[in-house]
């Protein structure tokens, strides 16, 4: 279950080869090229403005392309195999060779497994390419595309028309206004996590710093590991929420705990004794440089000056406040970007990156210790209810129907909580769950979820341990941040929910409308239905 290292990586073979992906997957009608309803004549075909030059960019780039398309058009007989190849020859005349096309035949009565949302076309595109869908990156036009990248671990861009309703827009991980800009985003993600000026020698001692909660600490993981492979030691500051993540993280040598008053949630007031105890352990760790992770809404300046005062020579960190003289690196990021990119992204502008062989995902320390209960031996889900934020938490009411629809339609589930959340665990497993609330400390949690078909959470912690586990989950996932940063990281994920709520990025600890509309209308037969799509048979 662990995420091989080197499966479809070309940039372990050649540096000069894209980092984050190996292929592109297009969608063909209102992506590619104009939609004509149920085409079969090739002098229909109509390229999109910029389809080609986009796409050769893509080529040049060394970026393998397939078409991924539903053609039920097939099924209903409105044309033939025959006349769809005349159209797919006459695409590639206008718009340039594919390496491969993926496609549907069957219509939605078919239930197939290749029908977008269904996510089978992007498992073909990507063996066919000789690479893994988390290695790819998926456009297309409409919420079924999105749907199929997701639940095969594929990134997804949306580039949509004036057809695409609003709650597609609303949901989708990330939105370009047409094919040329979602090729400048995916050159340009790619980009970002390359160093412009490669280290010729290794650093000694660079402290890294994430603070906040777990599921912060593991999604800056793939960060951490760029930084640890071009440095002798790494010392990793957090605060006392992210000590257990910290302590399951690759390429950690030192863990210093310190709550930061200006990044906790419910901060302590500034004590100045405790400043000047932090500026000298800081100063004995004796750092040559320090990489300050932060997420979007936080400042890295107030400890870009505490471990200036500790005397570390080198700070890089994500500013785009003026940082005068407390960085010597200040790297900025577009909004949107995934965490795990903006953490690389970080890395690279200091000089570090990943080794060849070491993929961009999240990973755990390969030595976990053994959960201190008994795992079933047959197949079995986890539902987690709690989430480290209120507003991001699925109300329990409705986690225990869900855990009763899954009980129901034949699934074995236990129920996980931490030891504050015993209560909320036990009323949720009542509905036909195994409780665990409260067992396991998190490196418990993670041979658990190692273990599970699948994960269903709200966005928090356990999510991005999933990811890291490559354990499907179905990801309860309240819009109070954006999804495409903080969706769990390259792991096949069905995204519940409602992505236009009201509370759609207020970043609110606590659901500022009344109901909790976004996840208290997440219907439990659409969970069944995402379990079924993400973990068949
Ligand atoms: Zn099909």
């Amino acid at each position: 279950m662990f995420t091989s290292l080197s499966q479809g990586n070309h940039s372990a073979m050649n540096p000069s080869a894209p980092a984050l992906y190996d292929a592109v997957l297009l969608d063909r009608d209102g992506t590619l090229v104009e939609d004509v309803p149920y085409n079969g004549d090739p002098e229909k075909v109509r390229p999109l403005p910029g389809a080609r030059e986009a796409l050769d960019r893509l080529r040049a780039a060394g970026l393998r392309l397939a078409v991924v398309t539903n053609q039920s058009g097939l099924a209903r007989g409105y044309f033939t195999e025959r006349d769809m190849h005349a159209v797919h020859a006459r695409i590639e005349e206008l718009l340039g060779p594919f390496d491969h096309w993926a496609i549907c035949p069957h219509d939605d009565t078919d239930g197939c497994a290749c029908r977008k949302p269904a996510p089978g076309l992007v498992h073909e595109a990507a063996r066919a390419l000789g690479t893994a869908p988390r290695r790819c990156v998926l456009v297309g036009d409409i919420g079924r595309d999105m749907a199929a990248a997701l639940a095969a671990g594929a990134t997804g861009i949306l580039v949509p028309t004036p057809v695409t309703r609003p709650e597609e827009v609303a949901e989708a991980p990330a939105v370009a206004r047409d094919l040329p800009g979602a090729v400048d985003e995916i050159l340009r993600r790619d980009r970002a996590v390359r160093p412009v000026a490669p280290r010729t020698g290794r650093a000694g001692t660079v402290l890294v710093v994430r603070s906040d909660s777990a599921g912060d600490v593991l999604v800056t993981g793939p960060g951490i590991r760029a930084v640890a492979a071009g440095a002798e030691r790494v010392a990793l500051l957090c605060g006392p929420r992210g000590r257990a993540a910290a302590e399951l993280l690759p390429g950690v040598d030192e863990i210093i705990e310190w709550p930061l008053p200006w990044i906790d949630g419910s901060p302590e007031p500034v004590d100045p004794d405790d400043m000047r105890r932090l500026t000298a352990r800081l100063a004995a760790v004796g750092a040559e440089e320090a990489v300050v992770f932060t997420s979007f809404h936080q400042s890295a300046l107030p400890l870009a000056l505490l471990l200036r005062m500790a005397g570390v020579p080198r700070i890089s960190a994500i500013s785009d406040d003026y940082p005068g003289s407390l960085l010597d690196v200040r790297h900025r990021v577009p909004v949107g970007v995934p965490e795990p990119e903006r953490a690389l992204s970080l890395a690279a502008a200091a000089g570090f990156a990943l080794p060849a062989g070491d993929e961009p995902a999240l990973r755990l320390r390969a030595d976990l210790p053994a959960p201190a209960v008994d795992l079933p031996a047959s197949d079995y889900l986890v539902v987690h209810p709690g989430a480290s934020v209120p507003a991001r938490a699925c109300p329990p009411e409705r986690c225990a129907e869900i855990v009763a629809a899954l009980a129901a339609d034949g699934h074995r589930v236990l129920v996980t909580g931490g030891p504050g959340e015993r209560e909320l665990t036990a009323r949720v497993a009542a509905a036909g769950g195994t409780d665990l609330g409260g067992t396991t400390d998190l490196a418990g949690l993670a041979r658990i979820l190692a273990g599970a078909r699948c994960l269903v959470v709200g966005n928090t912690g356990p999510a991005h341990l999933a990811a890291a586990l490559g354990t499907p989950v179905v990801s309860l996932f309240a819009p109070t941040v954006p999804f495409g940063q903080w969706a769990p990281y390259r792991v096949p994920t069905v995204r519940l929910g409602d992505a236009g709520a009201a509370c759609r990025d207020t970043r609110a600890a606590r659901c500022p409308v009344a109901g909790h509309p976004c996840l208290s209308g997440v219907d439990p037969a659409r969970v069944v239905a995402a379990v079924r799509r993400l973990a068949p048979g």
